[in-house]
């Protein structure tokens, strides 16, 4: 026989304290207990005491943002920063691509591709971080102070809800729907396109020279379809001509298997 434990639970204890003062009241409590590490509040960039770097030299290594920040701190308490960058460009992984950009990678064969950016004049894309989240407080304060211009991020998640007045009765629907219907729309439209054709059904083109191409048969099909499906097509060209057109609107048709010669169709009744 198992023994009940007497007492309450650290997980029964955190319920109640949620549902009776709410999540912040849990929080609170959790982090009291030690079971959240709290993140240390930011006071702001590192205050160097002022010249403390004089007649002193730091080489840092790569031109990323952690290394061009700190050479912008050293530098202001009179280090002599220099900064050694392996690539030929400052950034690292931040890098946004505008018209003209070039992309070199090395590929795994140890070979140099080189790509060139074509966007149009006002496009870019940053191939790197593109997102500012409010808590990377020390960045924005950067951005800031160096006068960096920031856009508002749209982030484009499948909970996003899309809004039409042709739609769905103008109410916001979640993206994550619309996408799962469209693709159970897509999957029923292509079960019935193949569901026609192999039922034998026919779709015409039109060239540039305003002949019709039609395939009115299969090597399977009897000579009775091949000459059923060949009457419905002409009939649905001839039910097509606009009530505008004067004149001869069909000038002659032409049947002939995929690679054999051409036999050309009597037309009377079909003009
Ligand atoms: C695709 C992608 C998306 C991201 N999205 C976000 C985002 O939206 N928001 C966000 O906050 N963060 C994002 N990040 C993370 C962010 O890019 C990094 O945290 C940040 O760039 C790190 O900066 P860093 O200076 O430490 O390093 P890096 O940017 O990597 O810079 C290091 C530099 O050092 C150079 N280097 C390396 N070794 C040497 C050497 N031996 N000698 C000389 N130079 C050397 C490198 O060439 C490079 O220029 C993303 C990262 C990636 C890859």
């Amino acid at each position: 026989m198992t023994r009940k434990k007497k007492g309450v639970t650290r997980r029964r204890f955190l319920e109640q304290v949620g549902l009776a003062g709410g999540s912040a009241a849990m929080y609170e409590t959790m982090t009291a207990l030690g079971l959240i590490n709290l993140p240390e509040a930011w006071a702001g960039p590192p205050e160097l005491p002022q010249g403390s770097g004089a007649g002193k030299s730091v080489v840092i290594l790569g031109a990323g943002i952690g290394g061009m920040t700190a050479a912008y701190e050293l530098t202001r308490a009179n280090y002599g920063c220099q900064i050694i960058e392996l690539t030929e460009r400052a950034g690292g992984r931040n890098h946004t691509a505008r018209r003209g950009t070039v992309i070199k990678e090395v590929n795994e064969k140890g070979e140099t591709t080189e790509q060139v950016c074509n966007f149009d004049p006002d496009l870019y894309l940053n191939l790197g971080p593109g997102r500012l989240p409010y808590h990377h407080r020390r960045v924005l304060h950067y951005c800031k102070e160096l006068d960096v211009a920031l856009e508002v991020y749209v982030m484009e998640t499948m909970a996003n809800l899309f809004q039409s007045d042709k739609a769905f009765g103008g109410s916001a629907t979640v993206r994550r729907r619309i996408a799962n219907d469209m693709q159970g729309y897509i999957s029923e439209m292509l079960a019935k396109a193949v569901k026609e054709i192999k039922a034998g059904k026919i779709e015409y083109r039109v060239d540039k020279t305003g002949n019709v191409h039609a395939p009115v048969g299969k090597v399977k099909f009897t000579a009775d379809q091949i000459a059923e499906n060949l009457v419905a097509f002409l009939e649905a060209i001839a039910k097509a001509k606009p009530s505008s057109a004067k004149g001869t609107y069909l000038k002659g048709a032409t049947v002939s298997s995929t690679m054999g010669p051409g036999i050309k169709l009597d037309l009377a009744g079909y003009r």
